[in-house]
């Protein structure tokens, strides 16, 4: 049984091999998640080539979204592991130091991004360890901060750190971004994932260097700051898709507001026909375990109702010991919960332009009468995400012959991407899209279907038809 809410599973040391991936492929992930905040060029490239294989291998199309890592904030090296209570004092300082204990109840760490330490005031929140060790500022002399710890935990070298509540000064694209973007540019990924976004001033600049790269990639915002959720309408307007990166979300605002925000983004996600992927912990405990909790599974069906387009596993699948069973349980999860969907969601969107009313009118006639599936021909993939915002119930065929708007339909709520060769006519494409359909399976004698298309072909954004090819008109093909 199919299922229309995607998967995007990211690859680490437990998933790279050519055999895991192709697994995985049938297992139902479609697309691939590389993460930039580990590995190398060399290592990632293995990743790519060892996906393309698979993609051959097992005739099946997965995307590929670059996940760049941003300006992840973490403590210098430590000189061993720290042991800490409430009431010990930790000293941030500028300069790069190894991690030392001063005294039983008194520490001094160095941090990779200093000049955050200028940004800080009394009373404002460090979060160490991921948010596991909470501590406050209580003095601030120029070039260290110094904190009070307010839980016991263990800290080690290059943990994570967070400062909910306070404006950073960093760039959000490294040095290492503008590299790890290049090598995403020159090998074709589809997506790029940008992390800790904090405006749409942060989108434009990334969009401004693939572009000069000469790349077309799609960029998602990572929404894991709480100054993105506040400019969240700007950031939708510049971004080709959007991340509820709940990980880091969850320490930057308080924890029990992620299940709104969540609702909140995938909700303004759909409005504005851009995908939009549920992210972090969904199945943590399948990490090491081969069944997840009642609430993991609750929680990936709850996402599929808010309305993702996608679920994302990140360790699960990265370094866990069942990156396979992990995919099945989402798999499973997935079809059951769509038995009971909201498909059909007519008349619930802002309508902007024509191509929105055209393409919510398609989905009404897919249903009304009574088709099989609705082909889409695209090729910047724009009109089909607008017709997939309406969430047809039947089967959405994304028909474009651009292999990298091919590779940004698979992050699409219940779209099947298919390829064609540029032909000069709607007729022409049609003829070959029924022939090579009929031939495979894929399109039936006995069905109708809906096809809406530009024409003449080509230009982007440009949806001006609907057909209905209905089943008394398949006998010419
Ligand atoms: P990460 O992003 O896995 O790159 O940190 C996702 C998140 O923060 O949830
Ligand atoms: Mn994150």
């Amino acid at each position: 049984m199919k299922k229309r809410t995607k998967i995007l599973a990211t690859v680490g040391p437990a998933s790279d091999s050519l055999e895991m991936l192709v697994a995985l492929i049938r297992a139902g992930v479609n697309l691939f998640r590389l993460n930039f905040s580990h590995g190398t060029h060399e290592q990632h490239l293995r990743v790519l080539q060892n996906i393309r294989i698979a993609m051959e291998q097992t005739n099946l199309v997965v995307g590929i979204l670059q996940d760049i890592s941003g300006p992840k904030i973490r403590i210098g090296n430590l000189s061993h592991n720290f042991e800490l209570f409430e009431g010990n004092e930790i000293t941030f300082v500028e300069e790069s130091i190894v991690g030392e204990q001063l005294s039983p109840s008194s520490y001094r760490v160095s941090i990779n991004y200093p000049e955050v330490l200028e940004q800080l005031k009394v009373d404002d929140y460090i979060y160490l360890y991921d948010g596991i060790i909470r501590t406050k500022v209580i003095s601030l002399d120029g070039n260290s901060v110094k904190v009070l710890v307010e839980n016991r935990g263990i800290l080690s070298s290059k943990k994570g750190v967070n400062f909910p509540n306070t404006k950073l000064g960093v760039d959000v694209l490294t040095g290492k971004d503008r590299d790890d973007i290049a090598w995403g540019v020159k090998n074709g990924v589809d997506f790029m994932a940008i992390s800790f976004v904090q405006s749409a001033q942060d989108m434009r600049k990334a969009r401004e260097i693939v572009t000069a790269l000469g790349g077309t990639q799609h960029l998602i915002a990572k929404i894991e700051k709480f100054d993105a959720v506040q400019n969240i309408d700007e950031i939708i307007q510049v971004s080709d898709g959007l991340m509820v990166a709940r990980g880091d979300l969850g320490i930057e605002v308080p924890y029990y507001e992620v299940p709104n925000i969540q609702k909140m983004l995938i909700h303004k996600a759909n409005e504005a026909s851009i995908p939009v992927i549920t992210a972090t912990q969904m199945l943590l405990t399948m990490t090491t375990n081969q069944r997840a909790t009642r609430a993991e599974i609750s929680d990936i069906a709850n996402a599929v109702m808010d309305g993702t387009d996608a679920v994302m596993l990140s360790e699960e699948s990265a370094v866990g010991d069942y990156p396979v069973l992990a995919v099945e349980t989402m798999v499973n999860t997935i079809q059951e919960t769509e038995k009971r969907y909201a498909y059909y969601k007519l008349g619930e969107f802002t309508i902007k332009d024509s191509g929105d009313t055209i393409n919510e009118s398609a989905v009404r006639l897919s249903c009304d009468l009574d088709t099989k599936g609705i082909f889409s021909i695209t090729s910047s993939g724009a009109s089909t995400r607008k017709l997939a915002r309406y969430r047809p119930k039947k089967t959405i065929y994304a028909i474009t012959h651009d292999s990298q708007t091919r590779g940004q339909m698979t992050l699409i709520w219940g779209v099947i991407p298919l390829m064609s060769v540029r032909k000069e006519s709607l007729e022409m494409i049609l003829d070959s899209l029924m022939i090579r359909g009929l031939k495979s399976g894929a399109v039936k004698k006995k069905y109708s279907y809906i096809l809406t298309a530009g024409d003449p072909i080509g230009k982007t954004g440009s949806t001006n038809m609907i057909r209905v090819i209905s089943k008394d008109d398949m006998y010419s093909y």
